[in-house]
């Protein structure tokens, strides 16, 4: 191919800055299973006091922070409840009944891309006799993935968190992109986060660590997310290595605005060009055009299928003219 690939499958692609590296390089360690590895530790405290947390517990992946979450929150057989096509139903293999052993509940998006009304939440939860299922905990997606990174704003958030206790559930966010949904809002990201009982926040997303994710509770909590996440092979020694380059990560976060426009300017070359598409509301573009993933790949340009869409993702390793170069492509 004479031209390289503009990568747009995901903003997972990213590698990590040389002012990450050069923090890893640098960063003081110790043993975090042993004991105590001091740069995980301020990274857990930094993100405790960011999402509005008293407690943070590191994790290598997102899916693993949501895993521990739904363990700490189900019993055997308990119903949850989540919005369609979340990623602890689509994308997580299946784990939220294997390990965590609850039974899904889909919730529509009555109230928009990925989001179900306080009121759907509400009706979801049966009041039913006493072999009626046991429904114990709502789990929101925000941004939602597959809706296209679709935002729920602070005052949706509070309405939500209201029916759910008022029904008596927990709440787990799955807010692996939460940064980009405080960025498009303008907002704080503890008004996104604060008042669930658990929230996982992906630091290898948009953020573009190499590794991990963070789930943040009260102190009990995370000190029982330790263990489990050490039954699941989840504990790392020098973690530090790791941590430093996230403590960079989070001083760009900002900087998501960026790839907001750049979506925003796929979107309009895309439809210039005859596709039917979302109007972004972050980072995620979804798309129908005239072209397969395969034929794209052909030109260049690396997207992927989901939820029989087309899917582009702008990350900081793509730039202002790599959309422009993306759409002359095209
Ligand atoms: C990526 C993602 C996760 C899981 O993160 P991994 O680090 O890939 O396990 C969870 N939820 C959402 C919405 C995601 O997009």
């Amino acid at each position: 191919m004479h031209f390289s690939t503009i990568d747009l499958r995901s903003d997972t692609v990213t590698r990590p800055s040389p002012e990450m590296r050069q923090a890893m390089y640098d960063a003081e360690v110790g043993d975090d299973v042993l004991d105590h590895d001091p740069t995980m530790a301020r990274l857990e405290e930094r993100v405790a006091d960011v999402l509005g947390y008293e407690s943070a517990l590191w994790v290598p992946s997102g899916s693993m922070g949501n895993l521990i979450a739904l363990m700490m929150h189900l019993r055997r057989g308990d119903a949850f409840l989540a919005p369609e096509h979340a990623h602890v139903l689509d994308s997580e293999l299946g784990t939220a009944a294997w390990l965590a052993q609850g039974i899904p509940r889909i919730l529509p998006h009555d109230a928009g891309p990925g989001r179900p009304t306080p009121e759907t939440v509400a009706a979801a939860v049966s009041d039913g006799p006493y072999f009626t299922l046991t429904t114990t905990l709502l789990c929101l997606e925000n941004t939602h993935n597959f809706a296209g990174g679709a935002v729920f704003d602070a005052e949706e958030w509070t309405a939500l968190l209201a029916a759910a206790r008022e029904r008596g559930l927990s709440v787990h966010l799955d807010g692996a992109r939460v940064w980009n949904a405080a960025v498009a809002l303008g907002v704080p990201v503890s008004d996104l986060t604060r008042g669930a009982d658990t929230v996982q926040v992906c630091l290898s997303k948009g953020l573009g660590a190499p590794v991990g994710s963070m789930l943040v509770s009260d102190a009990a909590r995370i000190t029982e997310a330790r263990r489990i996440r050490k039954m699941l092979g989840g504990g790392v020694r020098q973690g530090g290595v790791l941590a430093a380059a996230s403590l960079v990560a989070l001083d760009t976060v900002d900087s998501l605005a960026d790839d907001h426009a750049h979506a925003r300017l796929l979107a309009d070359g895309l439809r210039e060009r005859g596709w039917t598409v979302d109007e972004p509301q972050t980072n995620i573009v979804l798309a129908d055009g005239p072209l397969t993933v395969a034929e794209l790949a052909d030109l260049g340009i690396a997207a992927v299928g989901v939820v029989g869409r087309t899917r582009f993702v702008t990350h900081r390793d793509v730039s202002r003219s790599d959309i422009e170069d993306a759409l002359s492509r095209l």
